[in-house]
């Protein structure tokens, strides 16, 4: 996909779509009775990213939906662990960690596809029993050479004739482990001259000597994914399978074998039905696993919940919430044409909702020093901030005024340009929810360096008092007292990748070239700064989010912030300037 492609969705659609449409026929028609049953079945080899949510809140969100008109309305998390090699029992747990921490409760309805496996298996030996399957000797270069093309047949196994007994035999011998990996293979008996390849006497089971995670050793061969999943689903009287864009061409297959297995009296109709929709794709991030597990094996970020990583868990600890992912997933809606989705729209949605529910506080980022160099030494005075400007019951708190102040460097100019409103040598501003304040002087160091700055407040002037507001001022800056004020580590984070399609072709380059998306990672994702912040700051929950007035939403970090030694993560910045400055 180019540049060119990049949607930014700002209807907020969680109205209709084609799969509620879909759905609604079925209520209407009680094709499945007084339910819809969807399932979210992610395969445990990797952690949950912000595709999956999509498809988190796709799935328990129709189920969720719909239980008002359909009752028995459920939605299963399914480990989809058919695969012994790649499967742990870690990421098991981290799925359920992050589908739960999105909202839905999954207790009771947790499932794992090799609970299906003796299922499966019975489901296998009635296929052959019915020639419908077979135990085909090829080496995998034959039965690839043999498959054919596109545009070309394939060609039939010469062992697509053995009889029942013999296929039954052999296949019952593969279970016991008499062979080894790759010398026989169960195929589905349909047409190797099929026109979708996919129905070209695909494979059912394979021979694989592998521990399973919760199987131990008890099986030496596993069903194919193709086969798994819609038996699965079956089993657990799914009505409406969603899967994304890449499966159409599996849809025949998963028809056919739930058909003939219907045929045979092991399932009853209504089956489950699969339906498409577009996965999710998101600028400056990469959603697949395995280019994740690069980046974090390759040592390119700090470990699976890094806040840059599009995973569940590093949004967690970057402070994206539950909630604007559910506002994010309703705006972007389901669609059935892959589309790039900007990251802003994101972010749009993780700000929105942090400017609902953070309260505010004061933290300087950068701080350099301001004496008032008329207010008494050792006096302090409250000023009052809201704790949330679109919230009075949340009420207010003290911010304590001294002589000596933290103010953040970028608010102060030596020599001002054209167009700074904040401080400078003569000029005034207003110390939010303080005084006025005119500048009188500033020192530096053997670099230029600006070190302290005076200024000399007006008493007539305190923010909320009669006549306060008689005389105005451009600027508006944040500040704390230095004695009231504790030392805490920030970290800013950006996005992941300095580009939008991380490893895309970009214009200009040579057709052969090949980029590697591991350079086009963005160096300054992550920079980590001392800054000073209100004493109560030190005290929060980890976790704890707030607005950082005029700097942007942070979190408390999940794991290290302690009131010793406060650590806040940079969620996003209050405006998209993405590029801009
Ligand atoms: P990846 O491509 O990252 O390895 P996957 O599709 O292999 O992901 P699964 O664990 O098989 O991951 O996915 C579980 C469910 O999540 C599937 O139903 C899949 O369709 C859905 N899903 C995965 N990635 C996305 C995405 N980018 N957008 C929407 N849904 C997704
Ligand atoms: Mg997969």
């Amino acid at each position: 996909m180019t540049d060119t492609a990049t949607e930014r969705t700002n209807t907020n659609a969680v109205a209709n779509n084609f799969i509620r449409s879909r759905i609604d026929e079925d209520c209407a028609k009680k094709t499945y009775g007084e339910k819809v049953v969807t399932r979210f079945p992610p395969e445990p080899n990797g952690f949950l990213h912000f595709g999956h949510a999509k498809s988190i809140f796709l799935n328990f969100g129709l189920a969720q939906d719909y239980a008002a008109q359909c009752p028995q309305s459920l939605c299963n998390l399914r480990f989809d662990d058919t695969n012994p090699t790649k499967e742990e029992t870690e990421y098991v747990d981290a799925i359920r960690e992050d589908v739960a921490w999105l909202g839905f409760d999954t207790s009771g309805r947790e499932f794992y596809a090799s609970n299906y496996f003796k299922r499966l298996y019975h489901c296998a030996e009635l296929l052959i029993t019915a020639n419908l399957a077979y135990v085909d000797s090829q080496d995998s270069d034959a039965m690839r050479a043999t498959r054919g093309t596109l545009t070309e047949p394939g060609k039939n196994s010469p062992f697509r004739t053995r009889t029942i007994e013999e296929n039954l035999d052999l296949f019952r011998r593969m279970r016991a482990g008499e062979f080894i990996d790759g010398a026989h293979i169960l195929r589905a008996k349909i047409d190797m001259a099929a026109p979708n390849m996919n129905l070209r006497d695909p494979a059912i089971y394979r021979i694989r000597h592998a521990h399973h995670h919760r199987t131990g050793d008890a099986w030496c061969i596993y069903p194919m994914y193709d086969f798994a999943h819609c038996v699965s689903d079956a089993i657990e009287g799914i009505s409406h399978s969603l899967c994304t864009l890449e499966f159409t061409d599996h849809r025949p297959l998963y028809e056919w074998f739930l058909d003939r297995l219907a045929e045979l009296g092991e399932f009853t109709r209504p089956l489950p039905q699969q339906i498409e929709f577009s996965r999710l794709n998101l600028t400056y991030v990469v959603l697949s696993k395995r280019k994740l597990i690069q980046l974090v094996t390759g040592g390119h970020v700090d470990g699976w919940n890094d806040p840059r990583l599009p995973t569940l868990k590093g949004a967690r600890r970057r402070g994206f919430t539950p909630e604007g992912f559910k506002r994010f997933a309703d705006r972007i809606g389901v669609s059935k044409s892959d589309s790039l989705i900007d990251y802003s729209v994101l972010e749009d949605c993780m700000r929105e909702d942090l400017n609902e529910r953070a309260e505010r506080r004061v933290a300087v980022l950068d701080p350099i020093k301001l004496v008032l160099t008329n207010y008494p030494d050792g006096q302090t005075e409250a000023c009052f901030a809201p704790n949330h400007p679109h919230h009075a019951e949340l009420g207010t708190r003290e911010i304590p005024l001294a002589r000596e102040l933290w103010i953040e460097r970028e608010d102060f100019m030596p020599e001002p340009v054209k167009g700074f409103f904040r401080l400078a040598p003569g000029k005034e501003v207003r110390l939010r929810y303080g005084y006025i304040i005119k500048c009188t002087g500033f020192d530096l160091d053997a670099n230029e360096q600006v070190t302290c700055i005076y200024a000399e407040y007006d008493p007539e002037t305190k923010s909320g008092t009669p006549g306060s507001e008689s005389r105005k001022v451009k600027g508006n800056i944040h500040w704390l007292s230095c004695k009231h004020a504790v030392p805490a580590e920030i970290r800013l984070y950006d996005r992941l990748f300095a580009v939008p399609n991380p490893g895309a072709h970009r214009e200009g380059d040579a057709p052969d070239l090949e980029r590697d998306f591991l350079n086009d990672i963005n160096p300054a994702a992550k920079n980590i700064q001392t800054g000073m912040v209100e004493l109560a700051l030190a005290q929060c929950e980890p976790e704890s989010c707030y607005q950082f007035e005029r700097n942007g939403y942070f979190v408390a970090d999940q794991y290290d912030h302690t009131a010793g030694k406060p650590v806040f993560n940079r969620t996003v910045t209050l405006r998209d300037s993405w590029g801009k400055s």
